[in-house]
């Protein structure tokens, strides 16, 4: 079990009455109920716990070190971690850990492990019993996923979706792996297959990825800015509905430019909670893949966002990354 901070384990701050993170021995003493769990589980914790808010990159491949240095001595790792970027570090590790054949499993919590009413006991338990279920030699869950309030959702699926209820994440595009009820149930047929390739951790991340929501007031002064900023790599475009965005001259223009002479890699998702890109459906979707825009199909941003900074990292040719953009890779798209 890998400590990062996050909600589960803090404190009101006497001062100042905010919640910060406390040191990981403080929240094993408040789960005496791990003792009891018919497994031999070993801690381990961030130097200094965050809140999820402050995760970097580098941090992410702090945790693929952790899990690459320990991996053949564990069944399964469970990795607690703020909800407010669980999803974006479950999708990059999706991506950092290839041919993966371990359960990766994140969980936090909405209250604090010493609140009364908290939900991370059972959030942190079952965890556990996940990252520990096998049939025979195989892992019923070889792949990194979210478990939070009785549902373990694929990791590269998962958006936060809600800062208040217990019920914090949704993955809007992919049924959940397993339910906990009386039983613990999975869904074998959505859970990914052991891959057949070596282990492989990937370090390098590309940082110079931007995110850009569409909306109607957009300006073209600030899309050339964007577009013209030293070092960007790739941006993700949040769209409309199933992928549509202005078709204005300028607007597209300047995508285009970006495009051809800057060999800026460009996405296509949507701001949608659910659904896809369907890039044929209307002209003002059908524009932006006429100008080489990659289709991101039902990717969340967290998903794309990773993905092309894993992808950037790689050194591949601009034809291999957006090949390898457009096809699922680790579950993440249909
Ligand atoms: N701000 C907290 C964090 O992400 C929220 C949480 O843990 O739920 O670290």
């Amino acid at each position: 079990m890998i400590y990062t901070g996050g909600t589960i384990g803090m404190f009101k701050d006497l001062k100042t009455g905010s919640l910060v993170p406390f040191d990981f021995s403080q929240l094993i003493k408040n789960i005496p109920e791990l003792q009891l769990i018919d497994k031999k589980i070993d801690t381990i914790s961030f130097e200094q716990p965050i809140d999820s808010s402050n995760i970097r990159p580098h941090h992410w491949v702090l945790l693929a070190d952790m899990i690459e240095e320990h991996y053949d001595n564990y069944d399964g790792f469970v990795i607690l971690h703020g909800s407010d970027t669980m999803a974006y570090t479950a999708s990059a590790l999706s991506f950092m850990l290839e041919n993966l054949s371990k359960p990766v499993i994140l969980t936090g919590s909405q209250l604090p492990i010493g609140d009364l009413r908290t939900d991370a006991k059972e959030n942190i338990i079952t965890s556990i019993q996940i990252a520990g279920s096998y049939d025979g030699d195989v892992p019923v869950v070889p792949e990194v996923g979210i478990y939070f309030e009785f549902k373990l959702l694929r990791g590269n699926r998962t958006v936060k979706a809600s800062s208040e209820h217990f019920n914090a994440f949704d993955s809007p595009n992919y049924l959940p792996l397993a339910q906990s009820g009386v039983d613990l149930k999975f869904y074998k047929s959505r859970i990914l297959s052991v891959p057949d390739g070596i282990f492989n951790v990937h370090k390098v991340l590309e940082e110079n990825v931007i995110v850009l929501k569409i909306h109607p007031a957009i300006t073209e002064a600030y899309l050339s800015h964007i577009v013209n900023l030293t070092g960007v790599k790739a941006i993700i475009l949040e769209t409309y509905g199933s992928g549509n965005a202005p078709i204005q001259d300028w607007f597209i223009n300047l995508l285009k430019m970006a495009i051809e002479e800057k060999s800026i890699h460009i996405i296509n998702i949507t701001q949608c909670q659910k659904g896809r890109i369907v890039p044929d459906k209307y002209e003002t979707g059908r524009r932006l893949m006429s100008i080489g825009v990659y289709n991101g199909k039902d990717l969340t941003t967290e998903a794309a966002l990773t993905k092309m900074m894993y992808l950037l990292g790689k050194k591949l040719s601009k034809k291999a990354i957006k090949s390898a953009f457009e096809r699922p890779l680790r579950g993440e798209m249909d």
